[in-house]
């Protein structure tokens, strides 16, 4: 896919060359710089105005070794990541992700994915992400403690809560934002809502843990209204099993659709009665089992090796919540072949360009996840606001407000699609929509 504009086109070029190892930050700025051709054919000012260079620079990449010890006593040495990449429209907010896949392309891309979809929930937050190859599985609490606290005695130089503000993402629950919270706590010595997804007793906000799943569904659910549809009786596919696809789960059942198959890295189960959420809870959230297990205690489900052949499974709705591309080209065909007639992204990237390209050209409708999956970073958002006031809000005035971000979220997403001349496509839309008050910003404050 070609980008419209000979300057994005050459600024592309530049991006791979400068950093040649970096595919997935690539992939996320190609996508990004195809929707904003149709603005800066429109804006040359944001090309001269240096707005578009700046856009896919970093403003600070932080790289910091992580030495922890283990239970027999041997020292092992992680790398930890934050990159601060955009403070246009307020401070840095994202999460941090502890698996061994992470690296620098990893974090980046997620860091700028991160900048449009703050800017999308309509909220003053900037964009920015990190985290660190640790692999929290297989470790003890003591182990994860004690990683936690060494991440956090480098990091807590780095971020404020008028500065920076991380949260979780994969392998970054409820268990290590407490001993991060807990250690940025003991080295300022004060009582600052520096990190969202926090405990209830210390500072957390109800309906923060529901809130990325929840606001799929809610995202999932606007677009499908418009479009005649709605999860009524609808088969849903859910991959993963983690934070956003339990919430996913419970939310699109609430909705009144069948979610029939989830999974992990090792494989996907299938319950044509539909996903018994207790259960799956209580495997995956406080057994922290593997999804293999759910089929051994469930009559009549059923368990697969290999976690791909989940799009297999029959559908109308797919929301890929694992990691990014999970979705690739031939999951894409067999979920067209079967009939399904939406796909919205709870994880980020979690569909190849291929795959993308192909499920828009059948006529399958797309939520892309930097729109669908904003209503985390969202309730984060209202968390720093509840620490601020020093107040909490009901679970109930909580995902009021996420259902209203979500929709006017869709809405302005869609409208910018179509004052583009590309109505339909949230993909473009959702980067149109999020870049222009971003960019805006940038052209207030001058080269800086
Ligand atoms: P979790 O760590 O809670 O869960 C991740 C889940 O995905 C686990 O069940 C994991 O299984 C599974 N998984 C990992 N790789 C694969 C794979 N290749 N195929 C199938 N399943 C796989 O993470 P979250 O739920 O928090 O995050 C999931 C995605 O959502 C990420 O892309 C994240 O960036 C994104 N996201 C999360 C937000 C949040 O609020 N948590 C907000 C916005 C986006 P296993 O146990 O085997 O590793």
């Amino acid at each position: 896919m070609s980008i419209q504009n000979e300057y994005l086109n050459g600024l592309m070029e530049r991006v791979i060359k400068r950093d040649p190892a970096e595919p997935e930050f690539h992939q996320a700025v190609r996508e990004v710089l195809t929707s904003l051709a149709p603005v800066a054919n429109a804006r040359p000012e944001l090309i001269k105005e240096g707005v578009m260079d700046c856009l896919v620079e970093p403003e600070r990449t932080i790289k910091f070794r992580v030495p922890w010890e283990d239970d027999q006593g041997n020292i092992h040495v992680n790398r930890g990541y934050r990159i601060q990449f955009n403070s246009a429209i307020g401070p840095y907010k994202g999460g941090l992700r502890f698996h061994p896949s992470v690296n620098e392309s990893i974090i980046k891309f997620l860091g700028f994915e991160q900048t449009f979809k703050n800017s999308l929930t309509g909220l003053p937050i900037g964009g920015g992400k990190g985290g660190s190859d640790f692999d929290p599985k297989g470790k003890s609490e003591a182990e994860v403690m004690r990683f936690c606290q060494s991440f956090m005695n480098e990091l807590f130089k780095y971020i404020g809560p008028d500065t920076d503000v991380p949260a979780g993402d994969i392998g970054v629950g409820a268990r290590e934002i407490g001993y991060l919270f807990g250690q940025y706590k003991r080295l300022r010595n004060e009582f600052t809502g520096v990190l969202t997804g926090k405990g209830l007793t210390y500072g957390g906000s109800l309906a923060r843990k529901e809130a990325t799943g929840y606001g799929l569904c809610y995202f999932t659910d606007n677009m499908l209204r418009d479009a005649g549809k709605s999860f009524d009786g609808a088969a849903v596919v859910i991959s993963g099993s983690g934070n956003v696809a339990t919430y996913a789960c419970e939310k699109a059942a609430q909705l009144g659709g069948r979610v029939v198959a989830m999974s992990d890295s090792n494989g996907y189960i299938y319950d044509k009665d539909g996903i018994d959420l207790n259960l799956m809870k209580e495997i995956k959230e406080v057994e922290r089992a593997r999804i293999k297990e759910y089929a051994a205690r469930r009559p009549g489900a059923e368990y697969h090796e290999g976690c791909t052949g989940i799009w297999q499974v029959p559908c109308q709705i797919a929301l890929p919540c694992a990691t990014q591309n999970e979705l690739p080209l031939e999951g894409a065909k067999a979920l067209i072949k079967n009939g399904c007639f939406a796909v919205a992204e709870g994880a980020n990237m979690p569909t190849t360009p291929e795959a993308m390209d192909a499920l828009q050209e059948a006529g399958v409708l797309f939520a892309p996840a930097k729109a669908s999956n904003a209503g985390g970073v969202a309730v984060s958002a209202l968390e720093m606001s509840q620490n601020s006031m020093r107040f909490s809000w009901t679970f109930e005035e909580v995902d009021q407000r996420l259902l209203t971000i979500m929709t006017d979220l869709y809405h302005n997403a869609s409208r910018a699609a179509e004052q583009y001349g590309l109505a339909g496509n949230l993909v473009a839309g959702a980067n149109i929509a999020g870049f222009l008050k971003v960019a805006d910003s940038m052209l207030a404050y001058g080269l800086v």
